[in-house]
């Protein structure tokens, strides 16, 4: 069976704890979940090209996922990126980022990089050349428009991505389709409504998920550090590659 390969551009949850990056992740180098910060710098240090990435999709609009958009626009429009690129993510992502970025880098869309926007919503299959991804809604910030995990098939292999959420039914939903799942395991023990932790929740992720498949956790505080005795999963680093 191919192989899926994950690349951490960051692995820290909002906070940066101990000076982690913020998550987000590269698949088979060329879609990247999340925008978050530090992302240009990241794929720069991954040696990932100006023309690599196909598409980014955003989970939802929170700052740690999604304001590292300005700077590669910028890379793109200045640093001789040619193919098209797709911006996937929530209702209303476009109108944020054009916001974010015009207010920032003002002819930053003055570039003739062709930009798709993309919405996600759930019960409506997208598919980008060999990718097809499936919204799914998920549990996190009730003030923001949507908050998504997605879904996912490349090839003939199945992965999904929590996005930021609290244990729901779209997370386990996510969870036993998956051949690999990325989730969010924000802290040790913090109980909260708009995240998941390693003490109650990842268990039951785990438990939902297939025998053979696995578990790579990310958007982490600096104290999750241990998965007991949890069958393949693994608590991610950033710049890391994943071959699973
Ligand atoms: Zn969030």
């Amino acid at each position: 069976m191919a192989e899926l390969e994950f690349s951490f551009i960051g692995s820290g949850n909002a906070f940066a704890p101990g000076g982690m990056c913020w998550n987000g992740f590269l698949v088979d180098r060329r879609f990247l979940f999340e925008a978050p910060p530090q992302a240009l710098m990241s794929l720069n240090r991954l040696g990932v090209g100006v023309d690599d990435v196909e598409a980014v999709l955003l989970s939802h609009h929170h700052g740690d996922h999604f304001l590292g958009l300005p700077f590669l626009l910028l890379q793109w429009k200045h640093m001789g990126r040619t193919r098209p690129v797709r911006i996937v993510g929530p209702p209303e992502t476009e109108q944020i980022a054009r916001q974010v970025c015009e207010r920032t880098y003002p002819t930053v869309f003055d570039s003739p990089v062709e930009i798709e926007w993309v919405e996600a919503k759930p019960g409506e299959t997208l598919r980008f050349g060999d990718l097809s991804v499936e919204p799914v809604e998920v549990k996190h910030d009730r003030k923001l428009n949507l908050n998504l995990g997605y879904g996912c098939e490349l090839g003939t292999r199945q992965f999904a991505y929590s996005g930021d959420s609290a244990m729901c039914d779209g997370i386990l939903d996510l969870a036993r389709r998956s051949d690999v799942f990325v989730s969010e395991c924000s802290s040790v023990s913090e109980v909260t409504d708009v995240h998941m932790n390693l003490r109650d929740d990842i268990p039951r992720v785990r438990a939902a998920m297939r025998a053979d498949a696995h578990l790579l956790l990310t958007h982490l505080s600096d104290d999750v550090r241990d998965v007991g005795g949890l069958r393949d999963t693994t608590i991610v680093s950033d710049f890391e590659t994943y071959r699973l």
